[in-house]
C-alpha cells in the first residue's frame, strides 16, 4: 500500500523554508569576499549571510515570502498523484500553521487570503512525472513574488536586441533579463533558462532547470559554455546586489534545451533570488532523506 508522506513532506518544507543549502550559501561566501571592504555590495551580502544563519538556527523563513510552493515530484508505477497531491497540500498547510510558510494564497478576483496557503489545482504547484524504479523523489522550489515579477519570456528573433534565433540570441536576451531587472527581485539572482518549447512548457522548464546545483555543470558543452558567458557577463554590469553596484548580479546560470515548432523560438527566463530555496527528498525503503 503507498504509505501517507505528509509528514515527510512537511519536513521537506521546513528544510526549504529555513535553511539555504550549502551550495548556495558557499557561492555567497565567496562572492562576499570579492566585494570591497566597506562597499554597499559587500554589507548587503553581509545581512544576507546573517540572515541565513539565523534562520537555519531558529528555524524561521530565509526571507519573510516565503514565495510559491513549486513541487517536481517523480513517483515509481502504481502511486496514485491525486493521494500524493492532496499529502502535499496538507503539508504545506501544516508548515503554514508552524509558520514555516507565510500565508501567501490569494483569490485573484476577491484578494482574499486563504490565511494557511490553501488554494486552487494550481496552489501550490505541483507537477508529477513516473520513473523507472522504487523511490519518491521530491523537488521543492519556493519561488520569491519579487523575483517572479523580474521573470520574462522573450520571442527570437528580437529585432530591438538584434537577437537571433541562436545561442548569441539566447545570451543577449538574457543579458536584457538581468538589465531590466536592475537588482530588483532581490540580486544576486540566478538564471534559470528554458529555450524553446511552447510559451508554457518553457517557463516550466525555466523554474524547473533551477533543481540543479550552482556548481554543476551542463552535460551540452555549448550550453555550458553560455552559461559561464551569461553570468560572466551579467557579473560585469555592475548592479550588484541589491542593485547596490558591485561585482555579484548573478550568481550562476542553469539552462535547459526544449524541442520546439519550426515557427517559434521562446527563450524563458526565471530569475531565482538570492533566497534561492530548494530542496530534495528521496524516499525508499520506508525512509525519507533530504539534500
Ligand atoms: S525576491 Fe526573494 S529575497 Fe526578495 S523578497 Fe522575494 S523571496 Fe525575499
Amino acid at each position: 500500500m503507498q504509505p501517507d508522506l505528509t509528514e515527510q513532506i512537511l519536513e521537506l518544507v521546513r528544510l526549504t523554508a529555513t535553511d539555504l543549502p550549502p551550495d548556495i550559501e558557499k557561492t555567497l561566501r565567496e562572492s562576499r569576499d570579492e566585494e570591497e571592504e566597506g562597499s554597499a555590495a559587500r554589507g548587503a551580502l553581509d545581512t544576507i549571510l546573517e540572515n541565513v544563519k539565523m534562520a537555519r538556527d531558529n528555524s524561521t523563513p530565509i526571507c519573510q515570502d516565503t514565495g510559491t510552493p513549486l513541487f517536481f515530484v517523480n513517483y515509481p508505477e502504481g502511486w496514485s498523484t491525486r493521494k500524493l497531491k492532496r499529502q502535499i497540500q496538507e503539508a504545506v498547510i501544516q508548515a503554514t500553521k508552524k509558520s514555516y510558510l507565510r500565508p501567501n494564497s490569494v483569490n485573484t478576483l476577491t484578494g482574499k487570503n486563504t490565511g494557511d496557503n490553501s488554494g486552487d489545482e494550481y496552489y501550490p504547484s505541483v507537477h508529477f512525472e513516473e520513473i523507472e524504479g522504487d523511490q519518491v523523489v521530491i523537488d521543492l522550489i519556493l519561488k520569491g513574488g519579487g523575483c517572479e515579477n523580474v521573470s520574462t519570456q522573450y520571442k527570437l528573433p528580437d529585432s530591438s536586441l538584434a537577437a537571433g534565433r541562436d545561442l548569441d540570441g539566447v545570451r543577449k536576451v538574457s543579458l536584457d533579463a538581468v538589465v531590466k531587472a536592475q537588482g530588483k527581485g532581490c540580486a544576486p539572482g540566478t538564471l534559470g533558462i528554458a529555450i524553446g518549447g511552447d510559451r508554457g512548457s518553457s517557463y516550466i522548464a525555466s523554474k524547473e532547470v533551477l533543481k540543479r546545483k550552482l556548481n554543476d555543470s551542463n552535460p551540452d558543452p555549448s550550453l555550458a559554455d553560455l552559461e559561464d558567458k551569461i553570468t560572466d557577463q551579467a557579473n560585469q554590469l555592475d548592479i550588484g546586489p541589491m542593485g547596490f553596484r558591485g561585482k555579484t548580479t548573478v550568481l550562476g546560470t542553469k539552462i535547459k534545451n526544449l524541442h520546439r515548432l519550426p515557427a517559434s523560438y521562446f527563450v524563458s527566463i526565471s530569475y531565482m533570488c538570492w533566497a534561492y530555496r530548494r530542496r530534495k527528498m528521496v524516499f525508499k525503503n520506508g525512509t525519507a532523506s533530504f539534500e
